[in-house]
């Protein structure tokens, strides 16, 4: 079968392997679709650790090709989704329900092969249904839109709440819409690029404001802002340092701000932490996807969350080195590797 390979630091090719084979417990897939991700750029840069030569692709879904002789309950020809992130279970974090800070954590696509193939082997218990009549190329949202949930989870929106979200890309898009579903009245994305401003809108933002075009604390929360005072919740999606500084000061008192951005390991922020305390912050991080991939397959699966327009490009497994290698085009939020 194809694989798109991960043979060093900067050397990705797609390579001719032998197809998987699964054991007892494992269910053998194949793709359907497989989204690209920042992560991906940043393995193939060499600045998240990872362990090549190793398929890359953790955004996957496609059909069961193949079942072990324990696996119940999932059938040759279902449609399956894979959670990437593998905790072992044991581990003192995993005793105590925290299976995204799993010492042991291995995830698909980084630590063993992943979905940018035209099979991926997983483990029964990291595969959630969806249904047959799904758009194939939905079903690779479902691990981005856990990773939102469990932040949008963290930042306990409640009906009539004001959000703030900074970051219009694929994972900013994504809370916009759950922020929506959480029945949140105000929803701001702050993002530089104006096509992802008027699509935030059309995804259910009730307004957005260019960083660019003015101080963004001040648009928000200033005497004349969209919220004099500040919101309940921001929930930080860029990982740059400006945004996770401003999402702190765009937090009304007693507010939550959660950060769901990637910011370089090492970064250093300034914050004041009296300004913490005056005014009674939380502060929250959100890492991975704890028990949200099953729901995430849900929505999906119930359309209330839109797809398709997220989606800027399918591109072809050959195709795939090529775009994981360079940095996005302007304007795109998120290109999938389609199987064909
Ligand atoms: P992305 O496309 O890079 O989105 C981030 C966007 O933030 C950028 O595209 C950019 O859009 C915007 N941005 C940059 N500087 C900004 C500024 N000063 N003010 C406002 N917006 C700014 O990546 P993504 O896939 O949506 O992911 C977003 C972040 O979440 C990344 O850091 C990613 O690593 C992280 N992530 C975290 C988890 C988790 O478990 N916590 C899971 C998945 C992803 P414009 O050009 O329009 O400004
Ligand atoms: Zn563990």
């Amino acid at each position: 079968m194809r694989a798109v390979r991960l043979e060093a630091i900067g050397a990705i090719a797609l390579h001719e392997v032998d197809k998987p084979v699964s054991g007892p417990e494992d269910v053998l897939v194949k793709i359907e679709a497989c989204g690209v991700c920042g992560t991906d750029r940043h393995l193939f840069r060499g600045e998240f650790p990872c362990t090549p030569p190793v398929t890359l692709g953790h955004e996957f879904s496609g059909i069961v090709e193949a079942v072990g002789s324990a696996v119940s309950g999932i059938a040759v020809g279902d449609r399956v989704t894979g959670d990437p992130n593998i905790a072992c279970g044991r581990c003192a974090h995993c005793h105590a329900g925290r299976v995204n800070l799993c010492s042991n954590l291995r995830a698909i696509g980084i630590h063993r092969d992943g979905g940018f193939a035209d099979y991926v082997v997983m483990p029964q218990r990291q595969a959630f249904l969806l249904p047959a009549g799904l758009k194939p190329t939905h079903g690779a949202f479902c691990e981005p839109l856990a990773c939102c949930l469990h932040g949008v989870d963290l930042a306990a929106i409640r009906p009539g709440a004001s959000v703030a979200v900074l970051g219009g890309g694929v994972i900013g898009l994504l809370v916009v819409q759950l922020a929506k579903l959480a029945g949140a009245a105000t929803i701001i994305l702050s993002t530089r690029q104006a096509s992802r401003r008027v699509l935030a809108e059309e995804l259910g933002a009730t307004a957005t404001i260019d960083p660019g075009a003015g101080d963004p604390v001040e648009a928000v929360r200033g005497p004349a802002g969209i919220m004099p005072g500040g919101v309940d919740v921001v929930l930080e999606c860029a990982g740059v340092r400006d945004t996770v500084e401003q999402s702190m000061r765009i937090a009304k008192a007693g507010g939550t701000v959660v950060i769901v951005g990637v910011v370089p390991q090492g970064m250093k922020v300034a914050v004041e932490p009296f300004d913490l305390l005056f005014r009674e912050l939380k502060v929250l991080g959100s890492f991975l996807n704890p028990y949200t991939h099953g729901r995430a397959a849900q929505l999906i699966a119930s359309g209330a969350v839109e797809i398709d327009r997220l989606i800027s490009r399918q591109v072809s497994l050959e195709e795939a080195p090529q775009v994981i290698a360079n940095p996005p085009a302007p304007g795109e939020v998120k290109v999938l590797v389609v199987s064909g």
